[in-house]
């Protein structure tokens, strides 16, 4: 198989969503040639592998900030107005027509106010995977979860299936963290300080779903999961597994070509970014073609491909959602630390009396590698947001160095925001980005009912604090905030899936949505899309699991054009 001949099904994308997709059409039909590509680089030696289980940062989690800050490219950044009027008179400068600079992903046309600043792309092979968090919950039945069909028996069954099945594709669990001394501890003070009260329910506090797995021979690590598999990269930095899959790192779908007048995609455009003495722009011919380059990417090649102008695709786009963040760290009560010296329980008693009799002088008696707390509050009607109380590295919250992080705890708030058409994800016909694609800018505004949803859950954070005071204190500098917009990276809804039961906008189905319920592009035979975009609800929890539920839906109907 190569660029001119050969695949059935192309992929762009080999981000997790590109990779279930590969994945599961294998699984169907092991007999497809599926060609994939990635416009970023393959920078880890098993390709799309989590960067995460080095042991370096196995052992210090902090230190992975600086990778995954490294990782996230902001897009758009509104142009900046300083204009460097004072530098030597032979210094560049911008002209008076183009006014400002727009390299460096500088938007003229992103207003501030509109934007979400902290939004990103991440651009290497295996996409966000190679840092993400791995917290893999379902969405709710009744607060979030989309409908595939109308009937709610078949609705239900459909999304067990799907669940299971994804489940079993990233390897997600419950328990590789209910050992740990610091995870019970959380877990336990949660639990007893938020009983039920009159009529109201306790609150629900539970292990997070994790795609990692706890290391059976040396238990003091976890196995991060991605959906890299052990794949051959030959000398031209091609990846590839038996004759079935080729994956070339570099390579910029750039846009899809349709046979006129056919409803029918007749090839891709790719463009070698790196291999320039061969085939820098190459035509991959597919009987089908999937493009799941991330929530961004993807209308974003769709935008720059000729057909997708406003009357044929009125839908991409609209309608975006991104989660508002709360966030705070504290340290854990001194009397939550006292206790595990004075009175281990009985499966912690060996761990805490080795670790006493190595280190003496340790205020704290438990293991340095000790695993860290993995919790959830999942939404409920009462709190309609999303709860992590964990400690992982992200590109913020980063701990003093100075503070053993055995005592730091981080609790994230997640909050939905309603669809609306008004909220926008455009592409510019001016400005390319550093890449030469269009140049995103988006036009988000939180809806009334997300911000009345936002303020709740800021009292809550507090109000989590204020009455779990048995748990700790604030971190200074860290007591609850609001984070930047965009910093939860669950942008959604960009290319949204019909969902199966209205209420939906009154008019054509392509006004609201731009794939039906199996991830086909309306008025196309052989157009299919992935990632977050899909999603056409507002919801708080992780979304990575559920965007793969429609990967692997599709990928059936797939599997069947690409024959
Ligand atoms: C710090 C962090 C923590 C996270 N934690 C979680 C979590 O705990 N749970 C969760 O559910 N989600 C989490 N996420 C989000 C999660 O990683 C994303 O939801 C997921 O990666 C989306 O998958 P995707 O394949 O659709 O897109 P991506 O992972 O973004 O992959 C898209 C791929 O497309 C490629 N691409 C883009 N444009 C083109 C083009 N024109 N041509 C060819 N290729 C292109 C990119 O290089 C990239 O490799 C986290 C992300 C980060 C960064």
């Amino acid at each position: 198989m190569c660029f001119h001949h050969g695949p059935q099904v192309f992929i762009a994308g080999s981000g997790p969503i590109g990779a279930t997709f590969a994945a599961e059409l294998h699984r169907i039909n092991p007999k497809l040639k599926i060609l994939m590509t990635d416009i970023g680089g393959l920078d880890t030696a098993v390709p799309g592998s989590h960067k995460k289980n080095s042991i370096d940062f196995q052992k210090d989690i902090d230190r992975f900030v600086h990778i995954i800050q490294s990782q996230l490219t902001t897009i758009p950044t509104p142009e900046r107005k300083l204009i460097p009027q004072h530098l030597f008179v032979f210094s560049t400068k911008a002209n008076s027509s183009s006014k400002w600079f727009v390299r460096n992903n500088q938007n003229p046309e992103q207003l501030p106010e509109f934007n979400l600043g902290a939004e990103a792309v991440t651009r290497c092979v295996g996409g966000m995977s190679t840092h993400w968090t791995c917290a893999c919950p379902e969405l709710d039945p009744d607060l979030e979860r989309p409908r595939l069909d109308e009937d709610d028996t078949k609705n239900n069954a459909e999304w067990v299936r799907l669940y299971t099945r994804a489940k079993k594709l990233i390897g997600v669990g419950e328990n590789q963290f209910s050992h740990s001394i610091r995870h019970q501890l959380v877990l336990d003070t949660l639990i007893k300080e938020f009983p039920a009260v009159g009529n109201a329910p306790a609150r629900k506090f539970k292990a997070l779903p994790l795609a990692c797995d706890r290391d059976t021979v040396d238990p003091r690590f976890v196995t991060w999961h991605d959906l890299g598999v052990s794949l051959k990269v030959d000398e031209e930095e091609v990846v590839r597994a038996g004759d079935f899959f080729e994956l070339y790192p570099n390579t910029r779908c750039t846009r899809v070509w349709q046979l006129p007048g056919k409803g029918e995609i007749d090839f891709v455009e790719c463009t070698r970014l790196r291999l320039g003495k061969v085939d820098t722009n190459v035509q991959v011919k597919a009987k089908v073609y999937i493009i799941a380059a991330g929530a961004v990417g993807t209308p974003q090649i769709l935008a720059n491909s000729f057909f997708a102008k406003e009357q044929e695709m009125p839908a991409l786009g609209k309608y975006i959602t991104e989660q508002t963040m709360a966030f705070c760290q504290i340290m854990l009560y001194r009397d939550l630390i006292a206790d595990v010296r004075e009175h281990p329980k009985e499966d912690w008693k060996k761990r805490v009396e080795d670790h006493i009799r190595d280190f003496p002088l340790d205020p704290i008696a438990m293991p340095f590698d000790e695993p860290e707390p993995q919790v959830t509050s999942p939404i409920s009607k009462e709190h309609p947001w999303h709860t992590q109380i964990h400690r992982d590295a992200f590109s913020y919250g980063k701990v003093g160095a100075t503070i053993d992080s055995r005592v730091v705890v981080d609790l994230r708030f997640f909050g939905r925001n309603e669809p609306v058409e008004t909220n926008t994800l455009t592409f510019s016909d001016k400005h390319r980005d550093g890449y030469d694609m269009p140049q995103p800018t988006f036009h988000f505004q939180m809806t009334p009912q997300s911000r009345k949803e936002s303020g709740m859950m800021m009292a809550d954070a507090n109000h989590v604090w204020q009455v779990a005071t048995k748990l700790g204190g604030y971190l200074p500098g860290s007591e609850p905030q609001f984070l930047e917009p965009g910093l939860a990276l669950h942008l959604a809804v960009s290319t949204h899936s019909k969902s199966a039961k209205p209420p939906h906008p009154p008019g054509n189905v392509k006004n609201y949505s731009v794939v039906d319920e199996f991830s086909q592009v309306y008025d196309f035979s052989n157009l299919f899309l992935g990632g977050n975009g899909i999603i056409p609800t507002a919801f708080a929890a992780n979304p990575t699991l559920t965007s793969m539920c429609y990967a692997i839906r599709a990928s059936t109907v797939i599997a069947e054009k690409a024959k």
